[in-house]
């Protein structure tokens, strides 16, 4: 699998990639200036050899490990109607920036990029930024390639004491602690989150930690085993609903849209309902619900780094059993079936066998 193989997003298939893989002989020098990526162009998915970046008045990261996540796979499905390299989780080391800092360094990086001049970015926030790019998702080719590109100041020192793979989660998990952005909370609290899936699995363990009681709600045991090993309650969509008005705060995270009604059936008047799932599909709301009960409904997408490195350097937070699969980048084509797969959770790229 690989080169010379397109994953077809339209049918699902695999099949021969009309793209021309360059097959001409090259100079040494050339090859060199080249590197893989995984990137969807038009509606195909597949590695490509591409010209490695420069970075401009930027930096340039060597991808030492990349994480496949499901806006990857809507991505590939069509989702934002983006181009290019796909993937926005990383662990990289500096390789190049115009004033030399940082080179040599381990790092993870942010993955919104703003314009730097308008009144979001001068207070310190890119990532509402009207202008902003955002790695492997709005017009910046993104990480499951061997180099890419990011602002330095979007770039941040791995602490000695997280592994690569553990670090690959920093920005999924930023964006469980982003919850604690959005709202407050207090240990009184009841809080359910909805999906036992990658994000599912992070939201829980984080929200956990605020010493609130949490309940998982999902469908697989194996999964809801992951948080019950850290004395999170869990069970299934059946159960849940005998709990109807239970909650004052429900994390949606399934990203299917009956978990949307089912959220709502499970919140107390005056609950909080976050939503960490975008739905593609016109989801429906019952308004008089909200409106009745006085349900605020909050938005919740990017977290910020530091919090999330945090935790994973205190080991408070279990991703290793979230990592099912990794595979070499050339199999990316590959990889991106594999997380599709049920059952299936983290899987990650590795650009270069070590
Ligand atoms: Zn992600
Ligand atoms: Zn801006």
């Amino acid at each position: 699998m690989g080169l010379g193989l397109g994953f077809d997003t339209r049918s699902g298939e695999l099949r021969p990639w009309d793209h021309k893989v360059k097959t001409k002989t090259q100079s040494p020098k050339t090859v060199f200036n080249e590197m893989k990526a995984l990137r969807i162009e038009k509606t195909r998915l597949a590695v490509h050899e591409i010209a490695k970046p420069s970075r401009g008045d930027e930096a340039l990261v060597r991808v030492l490990l990349s994480g496949i996540c499901n806006t990857d796979l809507e991505i590939s499905r069509g989702y934002a109607g983006f181009r290019g390299t796909l993937g926005h989780e990383f662990v990289g080391v500096v390789e190049e920036t115009s004033s030399g800092a940082l080179v040599g360094q381990k790092v993870v990086g942010e993955i919104n990029a703003g314009c730097g001049k308008c009144k979001l970015c001068r207070a310190g926030d890119s990532r509402h930024c009207a202008s902003r790019t955002v790695l492997g998702i709005v017009n910046r080719d993104g990480a499951h390639a061997e180099f890419l590109r990011l602002p330095v100041e979007n770039l941040i020192p791995l602490p000695k004491r997280i592994p690569e793979e553990h670090a690959v989660f920093t920005e999924p998990l930023a964006a469980a602690c982003g919850i604690l952005e959005r709202v407050s909370i207090a240990n009184s609290d009841r809080i359910a989150v909805i999906g036992d899936g990658k994000l599912g699995l992070l939201c829980a363990q984080v929200l956990a930690l605020t010493g609130a009681p949490v309940l998982l709600i999902g469908k697989h045991s194996a999964k809801l085993r992951i948080v019950e090993r850290r004395g999170i309650e869990t069970t299934t969509a059946k159960q849940a609903a005998k709990r109807n008005r239970e909650f004052d705060i429900v994390v949606e995270a399934s990203g299917a849209a009956p978990g949307f009604k089912m959220a709502l059936d499970l919140l107390s008047p005056k609950g909080r309902l976050v939503l960490k799932s975008t739905f593609h599909d016109t989801t429906e709301i019952d308004a008089s619900r909200v409106v009745v009960d006085e349900i605020s409904i909050v938005g919740s997408r990017c977290g910020r780094f530091a919090p999330a490195l945090d935790l994973l350097k205190k080991g408070a937070i279990d991703v290793e059993s979230l990592i099912s699969e990794e595979y070499p980048l050339a199999d990316g084509v590959h990889a991106m079936k594999r997380a599709a797969t049920k059952g299936i959770l983290k899987v990650l790229l590795r650009p270069r066998a070590q």
